[in-house]
């Protein structure tokens, strides 16, 4: 349980989940200090709270000790690539994020006696055997291929998290977030929502990998973030899913987005990814029961505000 209004450390607050969570928390009375070594984020994230002086940017890798960012009463620990073009082209520094990193903000959160938020992942439950995923599913990882750089070291980070819990005590919290989306995702991260809005705005085709069969269930980021909150005020430690249970086919979501662009785009089959889960779909029962939250926007609502976003964004609009 933290208090509001407190310290919080977001390692990781200037990519496109942390920059909204340090918004969030400075709405919420929060003062800010965002760590970020902006391996796959950018200072633009942020620079709009720059002028509030109760945030701070510190560019730091997490990978390596901090410097002295004063107390915190919170240490949300986002610093992480998250996306599979990401952590496929950084697979070292995305296991060193997730293993010296999450070492690294633990311990400050032992020493100020911060409670701690890990920001793991539905692909600890890797391609998954059980459906839908609750926390006490243990997964399906292959834990050498492309994807287990990421996969392995949140789950290894979600081991150091209960390790420093029950050995040094340290007041923690693990959230196991399912795809989110919404504004300042990169449009070149390559991930499914960014990679259909784009092709979307620009009429080309939608690259759909493999059947399309495949199903994701996505998160607003409003509503992500809205659970992280709901989780550090919270007593819980977890892990609990946090995601919309709406499950979808991969080809389905590309269709809403082109009908939404009004984009005469057509889809078009690429090869499937290696390891591509092939259903995820959250059991969010626990956090409905013990945070009260649950996804509060439409899929409708929330691609409307990301196209928006994007379409304002494009390196030819105005700024
Ligand atoms: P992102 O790439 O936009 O943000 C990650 C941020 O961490 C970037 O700003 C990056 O520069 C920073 N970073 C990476 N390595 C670092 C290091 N060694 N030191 C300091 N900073 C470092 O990704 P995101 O989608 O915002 O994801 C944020 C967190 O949420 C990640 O930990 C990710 O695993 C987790 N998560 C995200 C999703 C999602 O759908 N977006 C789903 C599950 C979990
Ligand atoms: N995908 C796709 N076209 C793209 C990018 C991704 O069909 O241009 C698929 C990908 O193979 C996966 C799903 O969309 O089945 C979600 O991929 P994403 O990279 O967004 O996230 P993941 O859930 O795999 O981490």
């Amino acid at each position: 349980m933290v208090a509001a209004p407190g310290h919080a450390l977001v390692t990781g607050g200037a990519g496109f989940l942390g920059s909204h969570l340090c918004e969030l928390l400075l709405r919420n009375g929060f003062r800010v200090s965002c760590v970020d070594s902006f391996a796959t984020g950018t200072a633009t994230n942020v620079d709009h709270l720059r002028e509030d002086p109760r945030f701070r940017l510190i560019e730091h890798d997490v990978t390596a000790p901090f410097p002295d960012v004063g107390d915190p009463t919170l240490v949300a620990h986002l610093a992480s690539a998250a996306s599979p073009r990401d952590y496929q082209r950084l697979p070292i520094e995305t296991l060193h994020a997730g293993a010296l990193g999450t070492m690294h903000a633990l311990e400050v959160a032992e020493r100020a006696g911060a409670r701690f938020l890990l920001t793991s992942t539905s692909e600890v439950y890797g391609d998954p055997l059980e459906h839908p995923q609750r926390e006490s599913y243990w997964g399906n990882v292959n834990p050498i291929g492309p994807r287990s750089v990421y996969d392995e070291a949140k789950r290894y980070a979600e081991a150091l998290t209960m390790a420093h819990l029950r050995q040094r005590g340290t007041d923690v919290a693990i959230a196991r977030i399912f795809n989110t989306y919404g504004p300042r995702m990169r449009a070149d991260d390559g991930r499914m929502i960014p990679n259909f809005i784009t092709q979307a705005i620009a009429g080309a085709p939608l690259t759909v990998a493999g059947s399309g069969t495949q199903t994701r269930s996505v998160c607003y980021v409003d509503d992500t973030v809205a659970g992280l909150y709901a989780l550090v005020r919270s007593t819980l430690t977890g892990p609990v899913n946090i995601g919309n249970p709406r499950e979808l086919s991969v080809r389905r979501i590309a269709e809403e987005i082109r009908d939404l662009v009004g984009s005469a785009s057509v889809i078009e089959s690429v090869p499937g990814a290696v390891d591509d889960p092939q259903r995820r779909c959250p059991d969010i029962s626990l956090a409905r029961r013990e945070l009260g939250w649950e996804p509060q926007v439409t899929l409708r609502d929330g691609l409307r505000r990301t196209v928006d976003w994007f379409a304002g964004h494009r390196p030819d609009a105005a700024a």
